[in-house]
């Protein structure tokens, strides 16, 4: 059914944009070999698609983006750490 007020190719460009970013960061970190048919970390059944475009992909999309926001987490704690290193 249409909906005139809200478009759901809005949502779907939405999570599109974010998968596609995903994707990038997964391509530049991970090593390029065999998809794995489940998530190393939560054993769910990885979708042909991610397995196609992702080369080597080891996590679903849920635990890679928690695993993209621990390491931009402790990046940044890294990064302050390193600017304001006189804390003992
Ligand atoms: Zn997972």
């Amino acid at each position: 059914m249409a909906s005139g007020w809200a478009p759901e190719g809005a949502v779907q460009e939405q999570i599109d944009a974010s998968i596609k970013d995903a994707i990038k960061k997964a391509r530049s970190e991970m090593p390029v070999g065999e998809s794995l048919k489940h998530c190393e970390k939560c054993d769910t059944v990885m979708p042909q698609a991610r397995r196609k475009a992702v080369p080597g992909v080891r996590f679903c999309f849920n635990c890679q983006s928690e695993l993209d926001k621990e390491k931009t987490t402790f990046a940044g704690i890294n990064r302050r750490g390193s600017k304001n290193s006189q804390l003992r």
